[in-house]
């Protein structure tokens, strides 16, 4: 059974009946992963499956699709960053139950049984999934640049480290 994407979510009620939930999510609604992005745009595919396992364990297990713009740390351009992560959470009602659980999930810790924000939950998940250090895979600068690095490398010669204040001075020169 396939039921519209709600806002909040009860878990537990939703794993005791087997329930699914597919649809998409606006990254608009997730403001702590757009602090990280160029710009709020896009949508997320979101594909969860709830239920029990063989030990009453209640899981979601879930599928999130999404692309995201950061910041080329490498040319400081926008990129795309494609994200495609699969989840097996694990609810659990105390911290004590996490060295229970079966290895193959992350443990889900609901402090109570109030409704739970499945934007919140979603947003958490692609923030986990975010490139520590985003980079394009291709050489992404201009060869010169590269070059010219390795020219100035070589003149000096000696390794005798530039004090910090000499590459402050050298910037405010150009
Ligand atoms: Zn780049």
């Amino acid at each position: 059974m396939h039921l519209k994407l709600p806002k909040e979510i009860d878990p537990l009620r939703l794993a005791q009946n087997g329930l699914k939930l597919n649809g998409e999510l606006s990254i608009k609604d997730m403001p702590r992963l757009s602090e990280s992005l160029v710009n709020d745009e896009g949508s997320i595919l979101v594909d969860l499956a709830f239920d029990m396992d063989e030990v009453n364990t209640p899981y979601m297990q879930g599928k999130i699709v999404a692309e995201v713009s950061m910041i080329c740390e490498r040319c400081m351009s926008p990129m795309k960053v494609p994200l495609s992560i699969t989840c097996l959470l694990a609810m659990i009602l105390s911290e004590r139950k996490i060295a229970s659980l079966a290895e193959e999930y992350d443990p889900w810790l609901l402090e109570n049984n109030d409704p739970v924000s499945l934007n919140a939950v979603i947003e958490d998940e692609l923030i986990l999934a975010l490139p520590l250090v985003p980079r394009h895979t291709e050489a992404c600068l201009p060869s010169e640049v590269w070059f010219a690095g390795e020219d100035e490398s070589a003149v000096k010669g000696d390794d005798k480290p530039e004090s910090p204040f000499a590459v402050l001075s050298s910037l405010k020169d150009k």
